[in-house]
């Protein structure tokens, strides 16, 4: 038994007779994972952020679960060595996938880094639940946007594992998405996650524009 192994015997799974599809209706929308992978910098928790804003002014039910807000609580106890790194996006990989139980879109801005662990998370939700989106942004505009001031200390080497600097980033091999957020602006990228919702019938409400 590893690590992450079920350890206790006698618990049995409570069905719900108010079941995902249930909410779905409910709700007027699909639930699914945006899983949101990069680089510290590259934009996913602003990206994260500006979406659920659009899918909210559309009527859907959204959380964000953001990197640093997660290693506050749920993950406080976790650090960035590549064991913790594997158990923080287990442990949000399973929160993930109650929330789409819930009929709610989870939106996750986690760097990451390891294609394993995406992967992981992938295989836990049915097929299609699990949508990988890359924002693909040259380590050169990170390091120059250094939103947290953490590049520069890692260069430094005040920060041991950073990772782009020394620690490996994995790219998806094939992301349902790819957002270029050194190039599109962010409109532009927002406008390209919210196609590919629609593209795949998670969401069907139009735009509001009630941005106002
Ligand atoms: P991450 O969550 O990946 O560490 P952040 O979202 O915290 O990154 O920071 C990304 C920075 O890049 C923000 O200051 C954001 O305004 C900026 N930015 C510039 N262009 C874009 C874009 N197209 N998409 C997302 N962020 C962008």
């Amino acid at each position: 038994m590893d690590a992450h192994s079920k350890k206790s015997s006698n618990v049995v799974w409570h069905h719900s007779t108010v079941t995902r599809q249930r909410r779905e209706a409910l709700n007027g929308h699909n639930s699914a994972v945006l899983w949101f992978t990069g680089l510290s910098g590259a934009g996913k928790s602003t990206l994260a952020h500006a979406v659920e804003e659009e899918l909210y002014l559309v009527g859907c039910r959204t959380f964000v679960f953001d990197g640093d807000n997660v290693r506050h609580g749920l993950c406080a106890d976790l650090g960035f060595a590549s064991a913790d790194r594997v158990e923080n996006i287990r442990r949000v990989g399973e929160m993930s996938k109650l929330f789409i139980e819930a009929g709610v879109i989870a939106l996750t801005a986690f760097i990451s880094p390891f294609r394993s662990d995406r992967e992981r998370v992938r295989s836990l939700m049915p097929h299609g639940d699990f949508l990988e989106i890359f924002c693909r942004c040259s380590l050169e505009v990170c390091e120059q946007r250094d939103v947290k001031g953490l590049y520069k200390r890692a260069r430094a080497g005040e920060i041991k594992d950073f990772t782009g600097i020394s620690s490996p980033y994995e790219e998806p091999d094939d992301p349902e998405l790819v957002v270029e957020t050194d190039v599109l602006t962010m409109e532009e990228c927002v406008a390209k996650v919210m196609q590919m919702l629609r593209d795949r019938g998670i969401v069907w409400q139009q735009g509001t524009n009630a941005h106002d």
